[in-house]
């Protein structure tokens, strides 16, 4: 679709942000759904961030999608926040409607998207997340939200572990294993493509057959844990999953539409390579 004067303009903040995929995703989506917005990536400086919020109201942006280092300091900047953002203290979502900028967390939300795509509903089901920044945190979160039994929490900072924990209300636990588990999430950094790539996460070598293994991890798009994980009969979930449908529930959020998730998966892959 041509830009021209009824144009929407949506896209993300952070620092940095010119890496980052959900331009590719957002406009695949708008492209196929004939929605007239367009969505680009906007480097905004950490303590710029209350001045890129009236900028963007001013203009009558939709929403923005927000990253590092913004994800908690918006809060104050705006007129709502969800309950999934308030618990957690981060937005990574914002809508200028009628209700003004309303703040959401939609990461949580698109891992368990994710995890039901797979066949896997985290219901009465026992968890394990790997790793207690911000990443885990939405997932412990969302865990607990979809009703799991147990959210154990796994992280070399077991003080870290335990305060996270608390985000999956009486299912988190802090946990030095992963036995029993029937999910295991690695939401450390462990794997990435770099110094990381080819290391496998805490717990890795404990991974049975019967458990569904999700790596946060997207790029490489297969992991070693992953690999590891199939090579023992485990079913596997990829980072790009919660990535995908994350963006997916913040264009239901901005245009009410539902989002057309494998034209948006295949323009991410493509990216991706
Ligand atoms: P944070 O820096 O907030 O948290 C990283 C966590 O991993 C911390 O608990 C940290 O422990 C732990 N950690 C780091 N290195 C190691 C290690 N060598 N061994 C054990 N634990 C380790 O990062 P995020 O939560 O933002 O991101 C985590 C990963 O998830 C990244 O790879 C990111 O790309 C990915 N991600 C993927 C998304 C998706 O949509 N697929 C969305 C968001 C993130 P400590 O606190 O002790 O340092």
């Amino acid at each position: 679709m041509l830009v021209s004067g009824s144009t929407r303009l949506a896209g993300v903040i952070g620092d940095p942000v010119r890496h980052s995929l959900s331009p590719v995703l957002h406009n695949a989506a708008y492209r196929e759904l004939g929605i007239d917005v367009t969505y680009v990536a906007m480097p905004v400086a950490a303590g710029a961030t209350g001045a890129a919020i009236a900028g963007l109201r001013a203009i009558d942006a939709l929403g923005i999608s927000v990253t590092l280092p913004h994800k908690e300091a918006v809060i104050e900047h705006l007129d709502g926040i969800s309950d999934a953002a308030h618990r957690l203290n981060a937005v990574n979502c914002i809508h200028f409607g009628k209700d003004g900028a309303q703040g959401y967390n939609t990461d949580g939300q698109g891992f368990v998207a994710s995890l039901l795509d797979a066949g896997f509903d985290p219901q009465r089901k026992s968890c394990v997340v790997v790793g207690a920044g911000g990443a885990a945190r939405a997932v412990i979160e969302a865990l607990g939200s979809a009703g799991a039994s147990r959210v154990g929490v796994l992280a070399r900072d077991r003080t870290k572990a335990e305060q996270a924990a608390k985000l999956a209300g009486e299912a988190g636990a802090e946990v030095s294993d992963i036995a029993g588990a029937d999910l295991y999430v690695n939401a450390t950094p462990v794997g990435m493509a770099g110094e990381r790539e080819g290391a496998l996460p805490p717990g890795a070598e404990q991974i049975t057959g019967s458990m569904l293994v999700a790596d946060l991890v997207y790029n490489p798009l297969r992991t070693r844990l992953l690999g590891e994980a199939a090579a023992r009969g485990a079913l596997t979930v990829e980072g790009t999953g919660m990535l995908l449908h994350q963006a997916a529930e913040q264009i239901r959020i901005w245009t009410g539409a539902e989002a057309p998730v494998e034209v948006m998966r295949s323009a991410m892959v493509e990216a991706l390579r």
